[in-house]
């Protein structure tokens, strides 16, 4: 990418030059070939209400296992895809399909799970695509209000007027909005104050080191958090958790939701209607 900078001159922009260097463009080969052949996969992680251990939704993630890389990270290939704009397509997909997994709940009597889908900033900020995933929620004839769309601040950071205009467009549909990774980052008071979301995530890096009857740092931060949110009027949901000790902190804590491994990994639907059968932790 060049531009004339005045004289006759051509200038290189840095940014750009380095970010095409760190490009495997054989991976972004395999993950359009995923994208086009429907390889990609979607898991889901349970989320529970703490204090029940009742699975009360599920976070729909996207999987991708390629023959030559393996399994690939989505922290890897959706940024990747961020930058090469395969993020939209795989976007649509992920969408798509977990709108036909909401549907079929639905039509099984599962009414009561909800469905929560992370939204890539680069979609929420671009026009057409997002207008277009804007559109196919709304071809649903669904539970909206059971539906979460988990965006970053990453977005927020460059136009914040701008980014709330866009989730009162998706409020609109009825669906609630999260605030995913929280605490991580730049996350500041402002976006709590002026956004218009439903739900804030808790990093899992404030629960990793939790004990029982932790009073760290992060133990002091969490039920800061808690108590902010609820007097904001905000649901909690804590990313992570790990172990029956974590879980016993927020549960005395009154965090109401939360997910991680303690209870499950993200696993494909087959499992989850197993889990749904059985209580999810038995210790
Ligand atoms: P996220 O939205 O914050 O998702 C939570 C991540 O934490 C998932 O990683 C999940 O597997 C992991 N996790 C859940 N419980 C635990 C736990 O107890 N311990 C540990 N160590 N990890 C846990 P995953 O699936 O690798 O996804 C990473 C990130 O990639 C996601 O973070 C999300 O930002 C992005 N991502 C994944 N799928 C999608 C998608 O369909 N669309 C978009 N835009 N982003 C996606
Ligand atoms: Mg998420
Ligand atoms: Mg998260
Ligand atoms: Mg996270």
């Amino acid at each position: 990418k060049a531009k004339k900078a005045g004289k006759g001159r051509i200038v290189f922009y840095t940014e750009d030059i380095l970010i095409e260097n760190q490009i495997n463009v054989h991976l972004v080969n395999r993950l359009q070939y995923a994208i086009e052949n429907n390889l990609l996969m979607q898991h889901y992680q349970p989320q529970i209400e703490l204090n029940s251990e009742k699975i009360i939704g599920l976070e729909a993630l996207v999987r991708w296992h390629d023959k030559e890389y393996g399994f690939v990270s989505p922290a890897s290939f959706i940024s990747l895809a961020e930058e090469t704009g395969q993020i939209y397509a795989i976007e649509k997909w992920v969408f798509r399909t977990a709108l036909e997994q909401k549907k079929q709940f639905e039509e099984q009597g599962l009414e009561d799970i909800s469905i929560s889908i992370n939204l890539s900033s680069k979609t929420l900020t671009s026009d057409t695509n997002f207008f277009e995933i804007e559109s196919l929620i709304a071809s649903y004839n669904l539970n909206f209000k059971d539906i979460t769309i988990e965006i970053t601040e990453t977005a927020i950071l460059s136009n914040m007027d701008f980014v709330i205009s866009r989730l009162h467009n998706l409020k609109k549909l009825g669906v609630r909005i999260a605030l995913d990774d929280f605490g991580t980052g730049y996350s500041s008071l402002t976006y709590l104050k002026n956004l218009p979301i439903d739900i804030i995530k808790l990093d899992r890096s404030f629960i990793k080191s939790l004990e029982e009857n932790s009073d760290s740092k992060d133990a002091k931060i969490i039920k800061s958090v808690i108590s902010l949110a609820n007097a904001l009027g905000y649901e909690v949901v804590a990313e992570g958790i790990e172990s029956k000790a974590q879980l016993n902190f927020l549960v005395k804590n009154n965090c109401p939701k939360g997910q991680g491994y303690l209870f499950s990994k993200p696993v494909a639907v087959e499992e989850i209607m197993n889990l749904l059968e059985q209580p999810v932790t038995n210790n």
